[in-house]
């Protein structure tokens, strides 16, 4: 295999379809952003928008604007353009709360329906490796269901599948590293054994294509500040299928989840479909924010939408694989997640074998903003160097660059200063 060269990405930006849709984000001089699977980047519109949120809206309309600028409209608006990219259809999604209430939300709401169903279902099953939240927030539900929380190793969820598993909750891509479910096969497979599943697309929506009807899934709940580009804090979305929404309430009983918000009774009494799933008023200037976001990712719908962003993602992965590969093959690095593009999401996450969050630190001094999540030692998980890959706003030159860095980094061993090692409270 030819090295590639800095000129031969140069050549797939200018015949990459995708490449003006960068001119939607503000980007900061002297910066590759790897990190949009955890904050995503700032679209151009989000500034003025909430600004006109902010003076015209609030300012001049005052509380007039929940009708006269459909402020009370927006959490399901908002969430219909997230429904066409997760494969919902109009009205099943809502956008609400976070990811981690929304998750208390339906594996409540699940469990609830799969033990009516058949009450000798006591077990929620989980991976060790799923992001902390979702497995507290299992934890917190088991213990007041009567129920267990069982984690199986990474890929290993559907052997577990007994008789006596109520709730499969996967995550469509691991956060660490990067391993993509086949979640039309594994919910079938749940199915089959009599188990519901709830799928977090935190780490998938606005990353790849996702059909959650055409999967038959069950429940499912996202993030909006990830691929969504909603901005810290954004608020999260849920969806139900159809054939669920209505049996049960959610434990959240707020009044916007009322069928009747506005009559002001004393009793719940929950409104029909996926509006049921709201809580309390919604965080109305961060909605707006993350319409702008969920925007500049539907601008790719007339260049193919989410299977072209999905290629391209794909593209940016493999090119960075690659030159990791030919480059850095000098260094104790491995590549952490699978090689088979069919297999990951649109991250990936390198071991290396030594202090990778002085690396981390030395890449961000340098302007290759990636990040770094630690291993849990007890168990021998690795330390993983994170980088995300997202299509809207990322060139191949970008990833052409990045390794360059690193491999300066490494080769120089610059990491091993003082600096780099001082750690922030977020990593
Ligand atoms: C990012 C992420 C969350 C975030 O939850 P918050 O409630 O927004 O803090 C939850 N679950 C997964 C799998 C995530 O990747």
């Amino acid at each position: 295999m030819t090295d590639l060269q800095r000129p031969d990405c140069v050549a797939l930006d200018a015949a990459d379809p995708l490449a003006p849709l960068r001119e939607q984000f503000v980007l900061p001089d002297g910066v590759i952003y790897l990190d949009g699977n955890s904050l995503g980047a700032l679209p151009r519109a989000t500034a003025s928008r909430v600004q006109t949120v902010v003076a015209d809206e609030w300012g001049q309309g005052l509380i007039r604007s929940w009708n006269t600028a459909g402020w009370i409209d927006l959490p399901q608006q908002v969430g219909n353009k997230i429904a066409r990219l997760v494969g919902a259809a109009p009205d099943e999604l809502v956008v609400t709360d976070s990811t981690s209430i929304n998750l208390y939300k339906v594996l409540s709401a699940a469990l609830t329906i799969a033990r009516a169903d058949a009450p000798q279902r006591r077990v929620i099953v989980s991976e060790r490796e799923n992001f902390p939240t979702d497995l507290y927030i299992a934890q917190s539900l088991a213990a007041q269901h009567g129920c267990q929380l069982e984690l199986v190793e990474q890929g290993r969820a559907v052997d577990r599948l007994r008789d006596d598993v109520a709730v499969l909750l996967l995550t469509q891509v691991n956060y660490r590293s990067g391993a993509l479910y086949d979640m039309a096969a594994v919910t079938a497979a749940a199915h089959a054994a009599g188990a519901l599943t709830i799928w977090d697309l935190a780490h998938s929506a606005g990353a790849l294509p996702i059909d959650l009807n055409g999967a038959q899934a069950d429940f499912a709940i996202g993030c909006g500040y990830k691929y969504l580009n909603g901005g810290p804090g954004a608020p999260a979305f849920v969806w139900v299928h159809a054939r669920h929404v209505n049996r049960v309430p959610q434990p959240l009983a707020g009044w916007h989840g009322h069928a009747a918000p506005f009559v002001f009774t004393p009793d719940y009494q929950p409104a029909a479909g996926i509006a049921r799933y709201l809580c309390g008023t919604p965080t109305l200037l961060s909605l707006a924010a993350l319409d702008c976001g969920v925007d500049s990712v539907l601008a790719a719908e007339p260049l193919g939408g989410m299977q072209a962003l999905r290629r391209k993602s794909v593209a940016l992965s493999d090119l960075f694989i690659r030159l990791v590969d030919a480059r850095l093959h000098a260094h104790p690095l491995a590549v952490a997640t699978p090689r088979d593009a069919r297999q990951r999401g649109s991250q990936v996450a390198l071991r290396f074998d030594g202090d990778g969050y002085a690396v981390v630190q030395a890449l961000i001094d340098r302007g290759v903003i990636g990040d770094f999540r630690a291993g849990d030692k007890t168990r021998g998980d690795a330390d993983l160097l994170r980088f995300g890959f997202t299509p809207l706003y990322l060139r191949h030159v970008d990833v052409f660059d990045a390794v360059q860095t690193l491999r300066e980094v490494l080769d120089s061993g610059v990491w091993r200063d003082a600096r780099s090692a001082r750690k922030g409270a977020v990593t």
